[in-house]
């Protein structure tokens, strides 16, 4: 018999809000009566969805910026989301939770380097979180160049998800297929159905009542085929529940009860594929992404997605100048201390998670005997490329103007890895980069890059903290 089967997929996520010296978000704008965005979405939407049961039976990825967060401070809702993952790890039913690249970077504008150090960062973090090796990567904002899914099959991951337009050629949706990569080797890829998915991120209308979505929604998007098929929806994980209220609710509906009834099962994407190994390849279009139509356009200049973005080409510039002078002081700086820097960098993650510790880490990786001096050094440098990996987070480029939290944030991210590497140099690095700062400036305020990085810089050099060791 012909089976019919749905995957929501929920792609939750939340930026890095913390300051760079503290560890802490700052109390934020509009977030009222909780402290920050996070603690208030906590409350209407990842707990609720959490406690509903429905991260056990969707399909989801939580980015590590986010888990990193829970930890600390929602420790209940991530154990709650965590176990519903294992349990279904534990029973052989594939896990339903994917990776995600550690810091959201738009792979397809990162070096090949940085694709890997996210690539490996989001599986460490992965690990970290739910006690087992990811099947499948979401990609940030499904950015997709070729180089970044071989990056993805040479660390492990067998699948991700993309939107129906980053396909060179039309799609059957409902069949997985398969890339074939530079190295021989291939990726599973599930398109997402657009329509429905558009409908279920932002026509409230479409999902008031599960029996109606899928009776007026959902069942027309099957065909009369003899195959099984798959229709996969992707959205934000934090429409349900937050962006719209009661979608928790319609949530754990559809997914316990609504379902059943109308005789379509619920599955994953790595539960799928088990079953239903692509039979197809497709060529992917370079350079594409699910939320600008001008590929990834929207995080490296101006685009008709964000009027007024004439910012984010020195914003971009800015951030690639900072991290070749971070990048090359570090290699410099450790050439006769570390046996390979980048590899020493992909494994300081597990460092800053604390599933490893720092002897052990400079044990694998430093040669001989360092001074405890020489060790401050070197972890000043390593946690340069950890801000400057975070300067690159792509909320900073996404919205209309640069005197936005996020923008200001990845700047404030990039002043602190340039302030590390001078202190541990001893040399002023500011003048390399002070031409380009003026051209970062907000359209509707006097805001410039040039305040926002001077007074990082200034924060830091009265800051007499060592290094952090821990993310928290
Ligand atoms: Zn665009």
């Amino acid at each position: 018999m012909t089976r019919r089967a749905l995957c929501i997929h929920g792609h939750f996520y939340q930026p890095s809000r913390e300051d760079p010296l503290t560890g802490m978000i700052p109390r934020e704008y509009g977030s009222d009566p909780y402290p920050n965005w996070n603690e208030k979405i906590n409350a209407t939407c990842y707990l609720p969805n959490a406690q509903m049961g429905n991260f056990a039976k969707m399909s989801f990825d939580l980015g590590p910026t986010l888990t990193r967060w829970m930890e600390k401070s929602a420790p209940g809702t991530l154990e709650l989301i965590a176990a519903a993952e294992r349990r279904n790890w534990a029973q052989g039913q594939n896990g339903n939770a994917l990776a995600q690249p550690y810091h959201h970077t738009i792979l397809p504008l990162a070096s090949r380097r940085d694709k890997v150090t996210q690539v490996r960062w989001g599986i460490a973090d992965y690990l970290h979180t739910f006690g087992h090796a990811p099947e499948g990567m979401w990609l940030p904002e499904t950015a997709v160049d070729l180089e970044t899914l071989q990056v993805l099959a040479e660390n492990g991951i067998r699948f991700t998800i993309l939107a129906p337009w980053q396909a060179a050629e039309p799609v059957d949706v409902t069949q997985p297929y398969a890339v074939a990569l530079p190295d021989g080797q291939s990726l599973a890829v599930f398109f997402y159905q657009s329509d429905l998915s558009t409908s279920l991120s932002f026509d409230a209308n479409t999902t008031i009542n599960a029996d109606t979505f899928i009776q007026g929604h959902l069942q027309a998007a099957y065909s009369a085929g003899t195959q099984d098929q798959l229709i996969l929806l992707a959205s934000d994980g934090e429409l349900y529940g937050h962006h719209q209220p009661f979608r928790d609710k319609f949530l754990g509906y559809l997914l316990n009860g609504a379902l059943h009834q109308a005789e379509i099962e619920y599955t994953t994407p790595g539960r799928w594929l088990a079953e239903h190994p692509p039979v197809k390849t497709i060529q992917i279009c370079e350079r594409t992404s699910w939320s600008c139509a001008h590929g990834v356009q929207r995080w490296a200049g101006e685009c008709g997605c964000t009027p007024h973005g004439v910012w984010k080409r020195p914003l971009r510039e800015l951030m690639d100048t900072v991290a070749e002078l971070v990048d090359g002081y570090y290699v410099d700086l450790t050439r006769g201390w570390l046996t390979d820097p980048w590899q020493a960098r992909d494994d300081y993650i597990h460092v800053l998670l604390g599933d490893e510790t720092y002897p052990n880490w400079q044990s694998d990786h430093v040669r001989g005997e360092l001074s405890t001096a020489g060790s401050v050094v070197l972890q000043k440098l390593l946690q340069a490329q950890f801000e400057r990996q975070r300067m690159y987070t792509s909320c900073g480029w996404f919205f209309e103007d640069f005197d936005r939290i996020e923008p200001r944030n990845n700047v404030r991210y990039a002043a602190h890895a340039l302030a590390l590497t001078q202190s541990a140099w001893g040399v002023d690095l500011l003048p390399q980069v002070e031409p380009l700062l003026p051209l970062i400036r907000s359209a509707r305020s006097p805001l410039t890059a040039r305040q926002v990085f001077a007074q990082a810089m200034c924060r830091f050099s009265e800051n007499t903290e060592p290094p952090l060791t821990r993310l928290f």
